[in-house]
């Protein structure tokens, strides 16, 4: 489970770890107001969302005015970053950057340990320099029997600082984030950037935490920050309805009876070259309000450029799924191809009112429907 950072630099402060002053803030009302309350010239705002990277996608800002902050604020109030809309921004006061570095504590899973990853190279880049120049980055391994004594997490801190005193105060962050990972069963505590100012103090001016799922129960003061992603709201809205819907990157929809043929219709899409854009299984009926809600659902995601209903009539009859989607798509409001395939009882009187309606690509076979529902999306004529 994530955190936000507002909330990570929260058990950050609680462990002593250093971090700069900041407000919560819901408007460019609030953000305003905590500038002022901040009194400082500059003020860094961010988005909270459970997503890293908003560096980069400009969801941190500096602003050294008020009509600067309220700009930025609503800016980044109205951004949607990496599929998380923004409702809450951090407004903080910036400091003065003399360097960044990149610290954290992890499970290593082959080594069956924690591990300590540090580096002098910390910032919005840490993915490239992983990739590029991955000596810059060091690894420790945390023996469990051991911990992390004072000794040990001094050498770790004079392979990154030469000064005493910045060694000294990177022995106690160490120490520190290292309890905090350990007493709350995380599995990832990290600090990117953890900056030198040009004062020469250390601050954590960025905070990430994942805690182990299976050890919230121990924890339910961090179990009572658990929040659904878009994503999971959007799946726990579907099991409301009676639909078991999971979305995924592909553009073709399926609408499927059954969960096994929901299965298989996405592996045949996959098959013949194409990409579902989700599985649901919209259970035995083909009531018409049923299907609506469930093209409603489908229709939201924008990626969706063809459907593909596949329907198996074994109890229901096909004549009357026929008649429901008939029925749901004359209330439907939408221009993309429908692919429908039916087989069961009646097949041959359902396909027909499909067919007549002039609204279905109809197939027989599952094969032949694929092949109609991966064309359709590649532009091509049938
Ligand atoms: P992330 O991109 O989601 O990891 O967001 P961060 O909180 O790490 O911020 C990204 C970058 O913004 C940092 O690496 C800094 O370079 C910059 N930044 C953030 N806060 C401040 C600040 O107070 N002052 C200055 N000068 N830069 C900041
Ligand atoms: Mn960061």
């Amino acid at each position: 489970m994530k955190v936000h950072e507002y909330q990570a630099k929260e058990i950050f402060s609680r462990y002593e770890i250093p971090v700069e002053r900041h407000v919560l803030c819901n408007t460019p009302d609030e953000a305003v107001k905590a500038f002022r309350q901040l009194g400082t010239d500059r003020v860094a705002i961010k988005a909270q969302v459970l997503t890293g990277g908003r560096g980069k996608t400009g969801g941190v800002k500096l602003a050294n005015s008020e009509e600067l902050v309220r700009q930025h604020a609503q800016e980044i109030l109205n951004m949607t970053i990496k599929g998380f809309p923004v409702t809450r921004i951090l407004v903080s006061e910036a400091v003065e950057i003399a360097a960044e570095y990149y610290v954290s504590f992890a499970i290593d899973r082959n080594a069956r340990s924690v591990v300590l990853i540090i580096s002098a190279a910390g910032g919005i880049d840490i993915e490239e320099v992983a990739r590029k120049t991955p000596e810059k980055i060091t690894r420790y391994l945390i023996d469990p029997l051991i911990g992390l004594p004072k000794y040990l997490a001094q050498r770790f801190a004079f392979a990154l600082f030469e000064q005493p005193e910045q060694a000294k105060r990177m022995t106690s962050i160490l120490q520190d984030l290292y309890k905090a990972f350990m007493e709350s069963d995380a599995s990832l505590t990290e600090i990117n950037p953890l900056v030198l100012t040009t004062q020469g103090t250390l601050l954590a001016i960025d905070a990430k935490m994942v805690f182990d799922d299976n050890a919230l129960y121990r924890h339910p003061d961090i179990h009572a920050l658990f929040e659904l992603t878009p994503e999971e709201e959007l799946e726990a809205t579907a099991k409301e309805r009676g639909f078991s819907y999971v979305r995924m990157d592909g553009n073709i929809g399926c609408m499927v009876n059954g969960a096994g043929l929901a299965m298989t219709t996405m592996d045949m899409i996959k098959l013949y070259g194409g990409s579902p854009a989700n599985f649901l299984d919209i259970g035995g009926s083909s009531n018409p309000v049923k299907v609506i809600e469930a093209m409603k659902l489908l229709l939201n995601d924008s990626k969706v450029k063809a459907v593909f209903i596949n329907i198996f009539g074994g109890i229901t009859r096909c004549d009357d799924v026929a008649i429901g989607l008939i029925q749901a798509f004359d209330q439907l409001q939408t221009e993309i191809p429908i692919i429908v395939r039916l087989t069961g009882t009646n097949e041959n009187i359902g396909r027909k009112l499909l067919k007549d309606s002039n609204r279905f690509q109809v197939a027989e076979t599952m094969n032949e429907a694929t092949l109609m529902a991966v064309k359709s999306v590649k532009g091509e004529i049938l």
